[in-house]
């Protein structure tokens, strides 16, 4: 039933600039016709934790690419984190809106339980909790479960508050002082994160703009909160802004993009924000824009997934999310002292926790 590929042409591998995978599964399955990729990249710290996206990608390649991606992106934020957690990720081709079934995603839990464990699903972006629960019915190697079924809930709410610590921490970098009330803030994707996140800026008095494709979700956030809204299809990143956020999806941080920017801190949930990750942060560091590294500042959910299977204690879960704010101004201090970039000095921390294991 599992086609394990060990070998991937590097022309392939060299071309997306990725190595160092330890297993990537291509999920077949004929009957209900998934279609799904599960990427294990790095098992040094533990088992390969990282949630599942269900997404209509143009084509297998990019879908091969994503989910690369996005595993090494895991194995680098448990590092960082201090989680005894590897990196993985899963993808399922398809449109989450038409293609879902209870089958289909019972399928997907299969291909999973077959792992052993060695990788550990939770919900990503076009997955449901109720999605989660057909997959859960056919593995046990599922977190991020819903608090009703005993679990500890949506992570999202975690994500928001350790982006905002990284907000705040770079604010204080840049400016001195880490209030960010009278900021202006665009949150790109106002979804399960830049709501959440929304929520902790206007509490803190920053002047929020918002972006989504989804514009009735727009128009209700704009009347009910008194955000402002950016239409998703204009240049917003020529956008007069204090605070850029990328809650939506990655690589919005390209050549194109960067010199535009008029913002002095990047700071978001989306995970791989810059197209190529040396090229673009290097970039961003020399219009002297801070970058908070979103696998830092992103943490916050795999903190509280991470405490679920650990045994479950919220108060600790935030605890540690709030430590995002120190490690984040660690990091840029260390940038500034030693004329790296961030996302270097992130990854500096990140790979000795990996290389003293
Ligand atoms: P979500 O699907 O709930 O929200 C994404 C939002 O972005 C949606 O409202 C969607 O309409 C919008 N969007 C999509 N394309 C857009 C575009 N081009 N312009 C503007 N808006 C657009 O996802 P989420 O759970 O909020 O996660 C957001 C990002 O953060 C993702 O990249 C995800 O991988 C990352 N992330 C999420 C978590 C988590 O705990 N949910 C943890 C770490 C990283």
């Amino acid at each position: 039933m599992i086609e394990v590929v060990d070998k991937i042409p590097n022309d392939v591998l060299s071309s997306m600039g990725f190595m160092g995978h330890e297993q990537v599964v291509f999920c077949n399955d004929k009957k209900t016709g998934l279609k799904a990729i599960i990427a294990i990249h790095d098992t040094t710290l533990g088992p390969a934790l990282g949630g599942t996206r269900m997404w209509n990608y143009k084509n297998e390649m990019d879908a091969l690419n994503d989910v690369l991606r996005l595993s090494r992106g895991m194995t680098f934020k448990a590092a960082i984190s201090g989680l005894n957690l590897g990196g993985g990720k899963a993808v399922i081709i398809g449109d989450a809106n038409k293609e879902k079934t209870e089958q289909l995603m019972k399928s997907f839990g299969n291909f999973v339980d077959s792992l052993g464990g060695k990788y550990i699903t939770a919900e990503d972006v076009g997955m449901t909790p109720q999605d989660m629960e057909y997959v859960r019915s056919t593995t046990k190697h599922v977190t991020g479960i819903p608090e009703s079924m005993g679990g500890s809930g949506d992570p999202s709410v975690f994500t928001a508050y350790g982006v905002y610590m990284g907000m705040k921490a770079s604010a204080k970098f840049k400016w001195g002082s880490d209030s960010i009330h009278g900021k202006r803030v665009l949150i790109q994707g106002v979804g399960h994160v830049g709501y959440y996140l929304m929520k902790h800026l206007l509490e803190e008095g920053a002047e929020v703009l918002i972006s989504d494709i989804d514009h009735n979700k727009v128009e209700n956030y704009c009347s009910k909160f008194g955000v402002t809204s950016v239409e998703s299809n204009t240049d917003i990143y020529s956008i007069d802004m204090d605070i850029y956020s990328p809650c939506a999806l990655g690589a919005t941080l390209d050549s194109v993009t960067i010199p535009k920017l008029k913002c002095s801190i990047v700071a978001g949930a989306a995970n791989n924000q810059c197209a190529d990750e040396n090229i673009h942060s290097d970039l961003i560091y020399n219009r002297g824009i801070v970058y908070a590294p979103d696998f830092l500042i992103n943490a916050g959910g795999l903190i509280n997934v991470y405490s679920e299977i650990k045994g479950y204690n919220r108060e600790k879960s935030l605890l540690k999310t709030k430590e995002i704010y120190d490690t984040t101004l660690e990091i840029l201090l260390n940038s500034e002292t030693n004329n790296i970039t961030p996302q270097d000095s992130a990854m500096k921390i990140a790979l000795n926790r990996l290389h003293k294991k």
